[in-house]
């Protein structure tokens, strides 16, 4: 693949309609800087425009997208539908692009891409056969880290290089204004972040004639509507069958210290999804050995602001040890428990013969390996005998 270095902004005069789409998870600021972008068009360089967004369920961890049009020539913007041809894309978090396949959606030749990861533009994975004009990578969630401020301000910083129509003055004014509500040194930390967002992008090129070859093939998840079981069955009931919450992460996970916690249990007390794994000892106390099911863990935070002595900090998901993000943690007599029932089952036969053979075999591995279905034990449950009752007449 040929890249082409660039040092200035990307140049985009004359486009008579601009569209801009951000792709988020909530609580990573996407529907703010939609907001703010199109004030910056509308309010502040005079230009027709509009902004919407579209969210899951409106809380932390759920699907977002905003969406931006605007129009440097002044043409009426009639259209409220979302935006499947954007001019830029801003996607607030890399994993977005493989475990969502929709992020990428209607890019071609002319769409530049704006992505949140540490990595440089040639660096980054995409889907087989992506084509894209421009990528520019900077790593706003260091950023945002490093200046206390939110991811939004800084991707707002990075994106001016891919619009050449609007001022950078007047969208730092617009997003100063739009964060007057809070104290005097969040505004600062966001200019802040707004200013290394604008420095340290990274422009690169892309070659569009080879923008299938040296890339990733794009894997199929694990159960989709190619390769779900016939009759869509459920296979872990309750939940999908890998239980994974970690697309919904923002980029920021909990860090647990163990030599620092003192199993208060604030933590569990807090956490909306169930993440830590306690083990008993054999006087019934309860300890927090084995930390947090990551699978589970959507990075809420919420554990970490109750934590009253500080082992559980926040850390960028990559600084999370490897040996940490096992899947699925059971405490071990639940393992055994497990290890036990899964001696016996018979229902990975039936599997077998419901789906296609050549990814029985791996999908059934996996399921193995991640234990994700237990099969309830009724052998205990004692059933109240039946009392035959005579028809009396
Ligand atoms: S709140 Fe902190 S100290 Fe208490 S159990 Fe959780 S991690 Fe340990
Ligand atoms: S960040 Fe903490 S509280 Fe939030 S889901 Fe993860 S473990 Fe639970």
């Amino acid at each position: 693949m040929m890249w082409f270095f660039k040092k200035k902004t990307i140049s985009s005069l004359n486009r008579p309609l601009v569209s801009v789409r951000m792709e988020a998870v909530g609580g990573q600021g996407a529907n703010s800087a939609g907001k703010i972008l199109a004030e910056a068009a509308v309010l502040g360089s005079h230009y027709t425009g509009n902004h919407f967004s579209s969210f899951g369920s409106e809380k932390r961890g759920s699907p977002v997208r905003s969406y931006v049009r605007f129009s440097p020539n002044h043409l009426p913007i009639r259209s409220t539908s979302s935006i499947s041809l954007p001019d830029l894309l801003i996607v607030f978090h890399e994993s977005l692009i493989h475990s969502r396949n929709e992020s990428l959606e209607g890019t071609n030749q002319t769409t530049d891409l704006l992505l949140n990861t540490p990595h440089l533009p040639n660096e980054v994975q995409l889907p087989k056969g992506t084509q894209l004009k421009n990528i520019m990578t900077v790593d706003a969630t260091s950023i945002a880290r490093r200046y206390g401020c939110g991811i939004n301000s800084v991707l707002l910083g990075a994106s001016l290089h891919g619009l050449s129509e609007i001022k950078k003055e007047q969208l730092l004014i617009t997003l100063e204004k739009f964060f007057n509500k809070l104290p005097k040194n969040k505004i600062k930390n966001n200019v802040r972040g707004f200013k290394a967002g604008y420095k340290n992008t990274e422009i690169k090129s892309f070659n569009s004639q080879q923008a299938s070859l040296e890339i990733s093939e794009h894997s199929l998840p694990h159960l989709g509507w190619l390769n779900a079981p016939i009759g869509g069955l459920v296979l872990s009931p309750g939940n999908t069958v890998l239980k994974d919450n970690s697309v919904s992460r923002t980029g920021i996970a909990p860090q647990f210290i163990p030599e620092a916690c003192c199993h208060c249990g604030f933590c569990d007390m807090l956490c909306p999804d169930y993440c830590f794994v306690w083990e008993k000892d054999p006087t019934t106390n309860t300890f927090l050995l084995q930390g947090i099911d990551y699978q589970y863990c959507k990075g809420c935070q919420k554990c970490i602001s109750i934590c009253p002595v500080e082992a559980l900090i926040p850390a960028k998901e990559e600084e999370i040890p490897k040996e940490n993000k096992k899947i699925h943690l059971f405490s071990s007599s639940t393992t055994q428990k497990i290890k036990t029932l899964w001696k016996d089952h018979h229902w990975i036969q039936s599997l077998k013969e419901l789906t296609p053979e050549g990814r029985n075999l791996s999908f059934e591995k996996k399921l193995l390996n991640l234990k994700t279905y237990l099969k309830p034990d009724y052998s205990e449950v004692k059933l109240p005998k039946q009392k035959k009752t005579l028809n009396k007449k």
